[in-house]
């Protein structure tokens, strides 16, 4: 047997696990989440209406999936005229069901225009182009940052792969990204029963696990029980971003002078006190 390795070594990134690679999560995730038109409508006002005030129409779904969000704004924002959507993820597990949806409704031209790439945020800036000044939104929601696990300790990827967001906004640009409230799992040892984004009648219970290393959280491991036919059961693990931490990540790029909410279930900060996830919305400073 010869003992020549192929140059190219045809394994994925190091440092980032495609944690869908199995297909389990994808082939579900469509009754996980409910089907794609039963996203809760308040997500939906929320997204839709914050996309529209801010005028931002050429827009990155950097986080995809299957595509859920990115379809909720081909339905909501398709038949705005410079409306235009690239959708990125990772996973090609994943991808493949939004080239589905693509496949299925390319007859409407938003869809027939809808560009879907393989990015992965470590890399996005090569990986997926970047329209002439830059996006002037980029979305990445779904408590999909957190599957990025800090494995030295210092944030140093999740860093760049912020930096990566910022790059590709034009100035003025916003960037709206959600987590899981990781203060109150780690308070209480599990997720709040209540999931703004889904409303699937398919999930029969979450558990949760907190792994600790040195008393320092370091990972949440949530297992999603299914009830559907053969196993659907899948297990995510995810890093535990209290607000504090994640501000000061969006911050440390984006600058302390700029303009920058923070939602709890779609509501002011004061006005939720236990939400199900925290959502950001923070603008690339415009040129002076
Ligand atoms: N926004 C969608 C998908 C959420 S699942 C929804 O709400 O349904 C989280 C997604 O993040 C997965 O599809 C996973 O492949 C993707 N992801 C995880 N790490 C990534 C990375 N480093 N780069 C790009 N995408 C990544």
């Amino acid at each position: 047997m010869s003992s020549i390795q192929t140059v190219s070594p045809g394994v994925a990134q190091s440092g980032v696990a495609d944690q869908y690679a199995d297909g389990t999560a994808a082939k579900v995730w469509h009754l996980y989440i409910g089907e794609h038109m039963a996203r809760t409508t308040n997500y939906k006002n929320f997204l839709v209406k914050l996309l529209k005030e801010k005028k931002a129409y050429t827009i990155l779904d950097a986080a995809c999936g299957t595509g859920v969000d990115s379809v909720m704004l081909l339905n909501e924002m398709g038949n705005i005229p410079a409306f235009s959507l690239t959708s990125s993820d990772y996973s090609d597990k994943m991808l493949k069901e939004a080239y589905k949806v693509r496949w299925d409704r390319r007859r409407e031209q938003a869809f027939f225009n809808w560009e879907i790439e393989e990015g992965n945020w470590m890399t996005l800036t090569k990986d997926v182009r970047t329209p002439g000044s830059g996006y002037d939104a980029i979305i990445c929601m779904g408590n999909s940052f957190p599957h990025l696990i800090d494995d030295h300790g210092d944030l140093r990827n999740q860093k760049l792969c912020i930096q990566n967001f910022y790059d590709m906004l034009k100035p003025g640009g916003t960037l709206i990204i959600d987590h899981r409230n990781y203060d109150y799992i780690l308070k209480h040892g599990r997720a709040p029963k209540k999931n703004i984004y889904y409303n699937s009648q398919h999930i029969q219970k979450i558990t949760t696990q907190i792994i600790y290393e040195n008393n320092e959280p370091r990972q949440i491991v949530l297992n999603y029980k299914m009830d559907v036919e053969g196993d659907g059961d899948f297990t995510l693990s995810y890093q535990p971003y209290t607000l504090n931490v994640f501000t000061n990540l969006l911050k440390g790029i984006f600058g302390d002078n700029t303009s920058y909410q923070r939602y709890a279930d779609f509501k002011p900060l004061s006005e939720e006190p236990d939400p199900a996830f925290y959502v950001h919305v923070i603008e690339k400073p415009a040129r002076k």
